[in-house]
């Protein structure tokens, strides 16, 4: 398809317009351009917007270690509305404070795949780049505007680059081809983030996402393709997916899949992610409201401690089921595994005699491992079913 805009067609309407121009200041920069952008489409719940971007290859300047070093988003805001994403704060940049605005107004980038080819002159070839860190490329909104697939097609006339995709969407499976071809003489490897077996509990966690059973199909189809294809089961949330046996199951379910590596990382709530995922907690996990929003409230990350014997968790299981981990550390070093009770997150103390009933169905895997720890009193009465703040251009 190439480099043409974004397949999708403009509408003539737009709110760059203002009722007393000389009234208040204007917009800037890419504010600037969230404002004049045209509206594309709208459905039921969503506005897609075309905006024009100045570049497209982003230079990652996190103070914390990376391991890609550009970063590529065909898309600003991400339809799926996980619960916990930490990319709504890149609404924030577009004057857009209501972090729920995120999954609810796209921003469909226009020439993508010329200004790739334009700024792909700048990339070494021992630099990383990472498509899909703030907004995931096969969003719903993919399978029409083609933009990231516009940009595989650039990236399947380039040789010797380092390519990573991260996606929770089966449309990855559409450019099966495009992705072989790239794969023949670069070096790429696609994520496909799985948080949970439990549809239920994605259901509510991921809302427009793809079932995870249909992603672990996804993988099993990539890898029969050949392609370098692992999961990420990021991020754990404290009480709920970070117990040993629901990690258990789903690196049992990553080695049936084929997967060729498998990851975990803790949770961590930026202050543009904290106020929805919070809710999240409230309405679904009530019983860890308070130990939540108490670990939470001074800082966005969890301990060290806690960071580590997660890891300590994490190549245990993936040591166990003979997968490889994701940095192509290799299983077997490492300290040996001591079963998390929550590090100082979540102590028993917090957890034990906690009353109420549960509101969701917690998954099986996750429930029966917190029972095991003690993190959770006897039987639960469930009731109903139930990678890291990044600049982005
Ligand atoms: S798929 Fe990724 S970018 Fe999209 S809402 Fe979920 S976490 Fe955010």
């Amino acid at each position: 398809m190439g480099e043409q805009m974004a397949k999708v067609e403009m509408g003539a309407a737009t709110d760059a317009g203002t009722l007393f121009p000389i009234l208040g200041s204007r917009p800037s920069g890419i504010a600037r351009l969230a404002a004049e952008s045209a509206v594309a489409e709208s459905g039921h719940e969503v506005e897609f917007r075309t905006m024009e971007p100045r570049s497209l290859l982003n230079r990652v300047v996190s103070q914390r270690q990376m391991y890609f070093t550009w970063s590529i988003n065909p898309y600003r805001g991400c339809e799926f509305g996980c619960r916990y994403c930490y990319a709504r704060y890149t609404h924030e940049f577009l004057d857009k404070s209501d972090p729920e605005l995120f999954e609810r107004e796209i921003y469909i980038k226009q020439h993508a795949a010329w200004l790739l080819r334009q700024e792909l002159r700048q990339v070494r070839p021992d630099e990383y780049i990472a498509l899909g860190t703030a907004t995931d490329p096969y969003q719903p909104i993919e399978r029409r505007a083609q933009v990231t697939r516009s940009l595989l097609e650039v990236f399947a006339e380039q040789s010797g680059l380092r390519l990573g995709i991260v996606t929770k969407s089966t449309l990855v499976e559409r450019d099966t081809d495009l992705l072989a071809e790239i794969a023949r003489r670069n070096r790429l490897t696609v994520h496909v983030t799985i948080t949970t077996p439990d549809a239920a509990l994605a259901r509510v966690l991921e809302p427009r996402a793809p079932r995870p059973d249909l992603r672990f199909r996804t993988v099993e189809r990539l890898r029969a393709a050949g392609l370098r294809t692992g999961i990420l089961c990021s991020p754990l949330m404290p009480g709920i997916t970070d117990t040993p046996r629901a990690l258990e199951a789903m690196a049992r379910r990553a080695r049936k899949a084929d997967a060729s590596f498998f990851a975990a990382q803790p949770l961590f709530l930026k202050p543009c992610s904290r106020p929805v995922f919070l809710r999240f907690i409230q309405e679904h996990f009530p019983e860890l409201e308070q130990a939540y929003a108490t670990r939470y409230r001074e800082r966005a990350f969890v301990s060290k401690a806690y960071q580590e014997r997660v890891a300590t968790l994490v190549r245990a299981v993936v040591r166990k089921h003979g997968l490889e981990a994701r940095y192509g550390e290799v299983p077997g070093r490492g300290p040996q595994p001591v079963w998390p009770v929550q590090g100082e997150l979540w102590t028993a103390a917090e957890m034990r005699g906690r009353p109420g009933p549960m509101q969701v169905r917690v998954p099986a895997e996750a429930a029966a491992g917190a029972q095991a720890e003690g993190l959770f009193s006897g039987p639960q009465p469930m009731q109903t079913g139930c990678g890291e703040a990044r600049r982005c251009v």
